[in-house]
């Protein structure tokens, strides 16, 4: 199988290409046609299987279909992750998905650098946030962003966020964006308090194995 017959549109299938990328992996061959479809997701997978593409292509694909620009102070898609470094890497790995479909916004929420900058670029309304809970949090409680526009979440090593203690600004923010919304979750284990947080936040998931 190739990533066109996976149904994602040609644009991306030529930044896939340009990156390297030429067959999908077992991840990516089962999420990918299901989350076109705007199925919620539960992967139990690694870092190493291929997950960011296999919720990041079905995400740019849903947002390059869109008309118009994202709302100020909103963000068409939210990707939580536990730390740092693999915020970074997701948004950079998103950022060159999208490649030459320059008109993909995107911003990294993270703590312990500056919130200016982050809430400038909000402000104007962005395609994709990459972000921590904790900082997220911050600024949805200083009014800096509004979670009801955004349509797309996923969190990624939900096991790690739960470990870290991020179990409140996660659950905050999920109610935050609301209902109207395709969710997918990862996570290296399937634990009771991960069974748990996919039963509270997912409607029938598909399940991967990876
Ligand atoms: P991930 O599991 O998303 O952290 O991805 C692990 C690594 O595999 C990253 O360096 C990706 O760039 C790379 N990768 C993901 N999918 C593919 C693919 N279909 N073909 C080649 N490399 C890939």
């Amino acid at each position: 199988k190739t990533f066109q017959d996976l149904g994602l549109p040609q644009p991306l299938v030529a930044s896939l290409d340009a990156a390297g990328f030429s067959t999908p992996t077992k991840i990516q061959i089962e999420a990918i046609p299901q989350l076109l479809k705007g199925r919620d997701m539960l992967g139990i997978a690694q870092t190493g299987s291929g997950k960011t593409a296999a919720f990041g292509l079905p995400i740019l694909a849903a947002i390059m279909a869109l008309p118009g620009r994202p709302r100020p102070m909103s963000a068409r898609a939210l990707i939580l992750a536990p730390t740092r470094e693999l915020a970074v890497q997701i948004d950079e790995a998103m950022r060159s998905f999208a490649g030459s479909a320059k008109r993909i916004s995107t911003v990294l929420v993270l703590g312990g650098v500056s919130r200016h900058a982050q809430i400038q670029k909000i402000a104007k309304g962005v395609d994709v946030m990459v972000a921590t809970p904790g900082r997220l949090q911050d600024l949805v409680d200083d009014g800096k962003v509004w979670l009801n526009e955004t349509r797309f979440l996923v969190l990624d090593e939900a096991d790690r966020m739960l470990d870290m203690g991020f179990i409140g600004p996660v659950k905050a923010i999920a109610k935050g964006i609301g209902p109207r919304r395709q969710t997918m979750l990862f996570s290296a284990t399937m634990a009771p308090n991960i069974a748990q947080l996919a039963k509270d936040l997912l409607n029938d998931p598909l399940r991967v194995e990876a």
